[in-house]
């Protein structure tokens, strides 16, 4: 029987400097999700999506989430030319992937992201998704660095921004954060945040925008919480 590869080329126009690129993607037939984290990390049987994420122009360096790739303003791709292509090395991203590979590629998209003042939920979203590859590389220290940055730019996308642009909603933008409070083991911001969440799932005119799920979730995190500290 001939096996189908899980994994397929596509194309597209880069915004910035319109040279038209290949990237990789990962077909959904071959997509078996395992698992999920309490913060939505998602474990794969076989070939994982996420490691094909970040989606990087040969040509000129531009990266971008795959979901945004033509999410940019004049204003910001003329940051990226002058940050970013200036110094760019030609190289290709496009064909299979190892977790380091796919790292170095969420990078260039951080960069892209920071050299653009790109809004803070979609630095929050990549950093996030770096997080997790540690995660799978079992590289505690370097996973806690970026869910710390991830946090960072999660609070300051729920005081100052309009994050459901984006295509996050308030709750679970709020559960995010007390669950990254948690892994972070701030646990009396982790509480407050998820306690948060909970008292505005009593509140009859918002209860039926917060997902169920997210509130049995939180419940069990802070009863987590209330145990492990009883031991300590
Ligand atoms: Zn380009």
């Amino acid at each position: 029987m001939e096996t189908v590869s899980p994994i397929y080329s596509s194309h597209a126009k880069c915004p910035v400097c319109e040279s038209e690129f290949e990237y990789t993607k990962v077909r959904s037939k071959a997509i078996k999700l395992k698992q999920q984290d309490s913060d939505f990390c998602p474990w794969y049987e076989g070939e994982n999506p996420v490691l094909y994420e970040a989606v990087i122009c040969p040509e000129c360096g531009y990266g971008s989430h795959i979901t945004n790739i033509d999410k940019i303003s004049r204003n910001e791709k003329a940051k990226v030319r002058e940050k970013i292509s200036s110094r760019w090395h030609k190289r290709s991203f496009s064909g299979k992937r190892d977790i380091d590979k796919a790292l170095e590629a969420f990078k260039i998209v951080l960069l892209n992201l920071k050299e653009r003042e790109a809004p803070s939920s979609e630095i929050a979203k990549i950093s996030m998704r770096i997080a997790w590859l540690y995660r799978y590389k079992e590289d505690r220290e370097s996973e806690k660095a970026f869910l710390n940055y991830a946090l960072k730019y999660y609070v300051d996308s729920f005081k100052n921004e309009d994050f459901s642009r984006n295509g996050i909603d308030t709750y679970t933008l709020i559960f995010i954060i007390g669950e990254l409070y948690r892994r972070l083991e701030h646990y009396e911001d982790s509480m407050q945040w998820f306690s948060r969440l909970i008292q505005s799932y009593s509140d009859p005119a918002k209860k039926d925008k917060i997902p169920p799920r997210l509130i049995d979730t939180a419940r069990d995190l802070i009863q987590e919480i209330k145990q492990d500290r009883a031991m300590a």
